[in-house]
């Protein structure tokens, strides 16, 4: 998007109207409980577009977010600020276990449990590398597997195989082991969000603009 005016043009959600239900308080997590405490709109010169800025107040603790939204034709998007800090879920493309794993890797990063982290992130990286079609009696088979097969470029197989190294050491540990690294831990799951968004987001977006074309 390189201009505010097209908020809402090629993605978002359905319908004309601020999709209330799918904004979650962060300051409760309670979701969709809004109502609106104060509206102002921006018209756009010689257009048809309208920006909303909203005050949204939750009507479980009594905070305030600010909504700012627009509507192109059938479609709505938004920003909200501030948002949860506390991530709630995964993207609903991603497989539904891939996505369970990522939620509790990123959790235990905000719970600076940095060993469970690794754990989680290499679960999650195999459980992706499995849902791709890889075999193989191990992890490290698994990743020289499907990068064998084209489906890993060598950069995200190299990378694939930190993320199994670090794993290893928190899900195999010896009595003498060092804690995993905070950096550490927070890389490999910043790795992990790379990872998903190019197996199943960036695929996503090539069907969605495939179906725009083909319909257009
Ligand atoms: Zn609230």
């Amino acid at each position: 998007m390189d201009s505010w005016w097209s908020l809402g043009d090629w993605s978002g959600f359905r319908g004309s109207e601020l999709a209330t239900n799918e904004i979650v308080c962060p300051f409760c997590g309670e979701r969709g409980n809004w109502s609106a405490e104060f509206s102002a709109q921006k018209r756009q010169p010689n257009g048809y577009k309208i920006l909303h800025y909203d005050t949204l107040k939750c009507g479980s603790c009594a905070s305030f977010v600010q909504a700012f939204w627009s509507a192109g034709s059938g479609l709505h998007d938004f920003r909200v600020q501030p948002w949860p800090l506390k991530v709630c879920k995964a993207p609903e493309h991603w497989p539904e276990a891939i996505g369970r794993y990522w939620l509790q890797a990123k959790r235990n990063i905000k719970d600076e449990s940095w060993d469970a982290a690794a754990v989680m992130a290499r679960s999650a990286l195999q459980l992706s590398l499995r849902d791709q079609g890889a075999t193989g009696r191990t992890l490290q088979a698994e990743i020289d597997d499907l990068a064998s097969k084209g489906v890993l470029p060598s950069l995200m197989r190299d990378w694939a195989h930190e993320v199994r190294a670090l794993g290893n050491d928190s899900a195999h540990p010896a009595p003498s082991q060092a804690p995993t690294e905070a950096q550490d831990a927070r890389d490999i799951v910043q790795f992990l969000d790379f990872f998903l968004e190019y197996s199943y987001s960036l695929p996503k977006k090539i069907n969605d603009y495939r179906a725009r074309r083909s319909t257009a």
